[in-house]
Parts: structure tokens; sequence; C-alpha cells
């Protein structure tokens, strides 16, 4: 390639570090040229409420959102983010370790606390950055972070900032997790990593026997609940407190970009030693805190999430009869039974997958087209996440479309 070609050529040997991309870029321009819509370009013109967009001009029923209880329209949250965009200003322009910690950001790890009954909490600009310091901040290079291979990128990239040694075992499989603990040095730092429920399939771990044989192994336990928060467990703290282990887990991870309905990540723990974190943990403290009016909308979400009880069973109720009728009408399903607000449809492949997933825009139905690396075992799925706004009259349109849109592809 020439320099008139676009690429600065100094030495015309030095290979186009973009290469490594060719491969991608040929599988995109293959599906594109078939006049498929990008599935990963979709822009929302308007939002109309948690379930319903303005997407290529049409009203489109959202079942891709992480919005699971549905707060982004809830009025005292939006109430409280203008406030403090009129009292605080549009942002702190600084650290929390130093001009960036304001009245808001204190409220809201004082509703976190509250909210999961924990000695501390620490809010990050999102979960990902969450994930990426506390993990790399406990986990350094002579130390082992037990990871199910089915991690999100996060917990892989905190391990790589941390430089700790990776054990990746069988995803949830509690024995494969003993074994490897087992071979570990006795006298090695060890942390384990799980999440409360894996958001490509929807599944939940079995973190009972999770923590006891992490804990057995003298292991520290870090659970990530980002897809449960506000759902599952009795106050909504997720897969630990519904399996009766929270007390035993060392940090939950969490983010403000699902059920609290806006950004931002957190950290909540018992340990008496947490609060040293705010000085060493370099995701926490290279990087600008949050808007004054997302840490006042999150707080007042996670408040109202402590009495969400009504909301979470209309969730589950819709969660059980999407599977149900996705199931009846010949879909390929992630799990067996409703476990999470996330149903998996498996596609054969992405080229089904991604016209499967245009068919259902054209009916009016927004899902997730969910492709490797991102999921597990090469497949391609289309990820449907319920919210608790979604009417039973919502649901049944939904099942009608992926009827409609299933036969005019062929995959069912
Ligand atoms: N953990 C898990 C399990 C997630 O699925 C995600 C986001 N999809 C995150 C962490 C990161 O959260 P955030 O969007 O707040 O960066």
């Amino acid at each position: 390639m020439t320099a008139q070609a676009g690429r600065p050529s100094v030495r015309g040997t030095a290979p186009d570090l973009f290469d490594k991309f060719q491969p991608l870029i040929d599988q995109r321009a293959a599906l594109l040229a078939g006049g498929l819509t990008d599935p990963f370009n979709l822009v929302m013109e308007r939002v109309e409420s948690p379930t319903v967009a303005i997407c290529n001009g049409r009203r489109t029923i959202l079942l891709g959102t992480y919005n699971y209880m549905g707060m982004t329209f809830d009025p005292d949250v939006i109430a409280a983010g203008k406030q403090a965009l009129d009292e605080f200003g549009s942002g702190t322009t600084g650290s929390r370790v130093l001009n960036g910690t304001y009245q808001g950001h204190r409220e809201c790890e004082d509703a976190l606390r509250e909210f999961y009954a924990m000695d501390h909490a620490m809010v990050f600009s999102t979960g990902y950055q969450a994930n990426l310091g506390i993990i790399s901040t406990m986990a350094g290079k002579d130390d082992y972070v037990i990871l199910d291979t089915d991690s999100h990128a996060s917990i892989y990239d905190g391990c790589g900032l941390g430089n700790a040694q990776i054990v990746p075992f069988r995803h949830n499989d509690v024995e494969a997790l003993e074994k490897r603990l087992k071979r570990l040095p006795a006298d090695a730092g060890k942390l384990v990593v799980l999440e409360g429920v894996y958001s490509m399939l929807g599944d939940i771990a079995p973190l009972k026997e999770m923590v006891a044989v992490s804990k057995e192994a003298g292991a520290m336990v870090l659970v990530d609940e980002a897809h449960s928060m506000g759902f599952i467990g009795e106050h909504g703290r997720g897969v630990a407190e519904a399996q009766g282990v929270i007390d035993d887990v060392d940090f939950i991870i969490g983010t403000f970009s699902k059920s609290v309905g806006t950004v931002g990540g957190f950290c909540v723990s018992n340990h008496s030693k947490f609060e040293i974190l705010r000085l060493v943990c370099r995701p926490y403290v290279f990087t600008a805190s949050l808007p004054p009016s997302v840490v006042a909308t999150a707080a007042t979400s996670i408040r109202k999430l402590m009495s969400g009880g009504a909301k979470r069973t209309h969730l589950l109720e819709n969660s059980k009869r999407l599977h149900g009728g996705l199931k009846e009408l010949g879909f390929t399903l992630g799990t067996d039974e409703p476990q999470s607000a996330i149903i998996a449809v498996i596609m054969p492949d992405l080229e089904r997958g991604a016209a499967m997933w245009e068919a259902l825009l054209h009916e009016g139905l927004y899902v997730n087209l969910a492709r490797p690396p991102a999921t597990p075992q090469g497949m391609t799925l289309l990820r449907c996440s319920l919210c608790a706004e979604h009417s039973g009259a919502q649901v049944g349109e939904i099942l009608g479309m992926f009827e409609a849109a299933g036969r005019k592809v062929g995959v069912i």
C-alpha cells in the first residue's frame, strides 16, 4: 500500500497495524453486502419509555436492554437528576480522590451500603472499571485469579491489568473449580471470581457450592452481580443473597447501567481494610468521577429498588411466559427453565442469526444479536432481556413477532 492510499508509510516494510482485523472486516463486509441492516449500528431516534423506542422511524419494542427494573423513566429518578444538575453543575471535572467527591457520591455510597447491608461501598465510573479496578488491585503478579471460562471481558481485563495468574475452570462446574483450587500452592494469594447471572445464556451460578469450596481453599471470593441486582434475592441483592451465601462473599461488584438505569459501577464489601482501595486502585484514582446528576439518579433509583417487590414479581412472570412461549414455538433456548430476566435464543449460525435479527426489527422488535467472542462456544444468540415495565400484552406481541420472523427466516 502507498502513502497516497491513505496510510502514512515512512518505512515501507512496517505492517499496517489494522491488518490483524482483516478477517473481521471481510466477514462484516460479506454480511452487509446482502443489504442487511448493520446489527451493531442501530440508532434509537427517540426513546419513549423503558420498553418502546423509535428506530428507523418505526415504533419498536425494546427486548434487548439491561433496563430490568424499568427505572430510566421513573419520575423521582429524573427529578433527582435534574435537581443535581441545577445545584451541582454538569460534571465534577476531577478524580474521586481530589476534587471529584461531591455530597452526591457519598449519598450514593450510603444508598449502596444500605441496599446490601454492608459496611463499605465504593462507586466507580462504570461497572467495567469496578471489575478492572478491584481485580487488578487485589490480585497481583504472584496471585491467582480462578475464574469461570464464561467470565465477562472486564474480569479478564482486570486479571490482565494486575498481571495475575489466570486459572480458568469450566463454566459453572463446581468440581472443576475445586480441582483447580487444590492444585494451587497453599500459601499463594487466591481470588475466585464468579458471576451471579451469566449474561450470554442467562444462567445462574451454583454460588452456594462454589463459595464453600473457595473458602475451604482459603481463597477470597468476588461475585459480579451485574445482571441480578434489583431482581434476584429477597432484597434484590442478587444470586449470593438468594442462595444464602452473601455473608461469605468478600466483594460484590455491580453496575448502575442495568437495573439502576443510569451509568456507573460499584464494589461493596464487609472487609475491614476495604477503604485503603480508594488510594491504591488505579481505575478509581486516575479517572474523573461520575457527574452529580448521574449519582443523584443512581442513589434515588437504588433506594426505590429496596421496595421493588411488585416489579420483581411481574418481571419473573414475564420471564416465565416468554421462555415458555418461545420454547413452545420451537426455538432452542440457552436454559431449560428461565433462570433470570435474560432469555437467549440460540441461532444455527451467524448468517441466520443476523437474518432473524433483521426480520424481528422489521416486525418492530429489538433484541441483541450476540456473537463470538462475547458468546460461549462460538454461539450466535438472539439475546432477549425483559423489563419489569413490559406489559402482558407486549409479551404477547413479542411472541407473535418471533413466530412471524422465525417462519420467514426458516429457523422454526
Ligand atoms: N459485569 C458484567 C457481568 C457485565 O455484563 C457488564 C456489562 N454488560 C459489566 C460488568 C460492565 O458494566 P458497565 O456497563 O457498567 O461497564
